[in-house]
């Protein structure tokens, strides 16, 4: 289908952008990769008034690392991601996104701000206790953990005036890390997606875990019952199987053509085992 009738602006910087989204008032949106927002538009199930084009924008794109996290610049594309190998289970992630031209063209910034559950590097962020920094027209800048940034479906914490100028996560340096997903078709989006990242103690014991869980609620989980079960614990097959059981305790995943809710609760459980497999090798 068509658009709607929307103006549109190329920014040359930040601070531009951030003016023309203020001027613009709640129905102007930020332009990233596009391959999100554009497909809403031609559903007509987004009808913005002004796209600002972020694509010009110089700075923000590039990943750096400093006192042990990685700071990402949002209009850095998956494809990037993909292939930056220290970046460890964010590489993972963004490697099984969709297929390359989509890798190409969409970004971390624009797949965080979009909030859809089915969404792979959500779920990365908050297992990784990452945040994001969002700039808005009153010139402050505010942090936001990723505890508090999903809030609902396609529904985030930033305000329409804010715009995502970097996105940061720990490093996790001597982690093992895991990020399994299943798709009905090949590269296809999430039916349930598992990012698991295990610290292991000198006497191969767990020291510390976190897992989190893609398109099981209306917003990316923290698998918490898992990670108190294997926190401390063996981190053998039968060990981090029993754990995997506690995946799908607080989830709410959709029904949908794909598979029913039960299907989906069984679907974290193995994804999960296999992640925190991954992860403890
Ligand atoms: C065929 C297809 C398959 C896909 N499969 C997958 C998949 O398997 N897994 C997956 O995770 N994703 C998948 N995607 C989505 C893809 O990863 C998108 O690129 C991503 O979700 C959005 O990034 P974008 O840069 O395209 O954002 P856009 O579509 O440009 O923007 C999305 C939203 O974010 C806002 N935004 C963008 N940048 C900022 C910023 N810096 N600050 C504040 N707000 C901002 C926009 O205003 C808009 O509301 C798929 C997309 C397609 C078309």
């Amino acid at each position: 289908m068509i658009p709607a009738d929307f103006d549109y602006v190329v920014a040359g910087s930040v601070d531009d952008a951030i003016k023309a989204l203020a001027d613009g008032g709640e129905e102007a949106k930020l332009l990233a990769g596009g391959h999100s927002l554009l497909p809403l538009m031609k559903m007509r199930l987004a009808a913005p008034s002004l796209l600002v084009d972020l694509r010009k924008v110089d700075g923000l794109a590039g990943v750096s690392r400093s006192n042990g996290s990685f700071s990402i610049g949002p209009m850095t594309t998956h494809a990037t991601l993909q292939s930056s190998d220290e970046l460890g289970v964010i590489a993972r992630a963004a490697s099984t996104i969709a297929d390359q031209q989509v890798r190409n063209r969409g970004t971390i910034g624009g797949t965080l701000a979009h909030g859809d559950p089915a969404s792979d590097l959500p779920a990365v962020l908050l297992a990784s206790e990452g945040s994001i920094t969002a700039r808005a027209a009153s010139g402050g800048e505010r942090t936001i953990a990723a505890d508090d940034l999903f809030e609902d479906y396609l529904t985030t914490a930033l305000a329409p005036d804010e715009i995502i100028v970097s996105v940061d996560l720990p490093a996790h340096d001597g982690w093992g890390h895991g990020y399994e997903k299943f798709t009905r078709r090949a590269e296809d989006w999430a039916m349930v997606g598992v990012c698991a990242l295990v610290q292991k103690a000198q006497d191969g014991s767990c020291e510390d875990v976190r897992v989190a869980l893609t398109h099981m609620s209306a917003t990316p989980l923290r698998a918490t019952g898992v990670e108190e079960a294997l926190r401390d614990g063996a981190l053998d097959e039968e060990t981090i199987g029993t754990a995997a059981e506690e995946a799908a305790e607080g989830t709410d995943p959709p029904a949908d053509l794909n598979a029913s809710e039960d299907y989906k609760k069984h679907l974290a459980r193995v994804l999960t085992k296999r992640a925190l497999l991954a992860a403890a090798k």
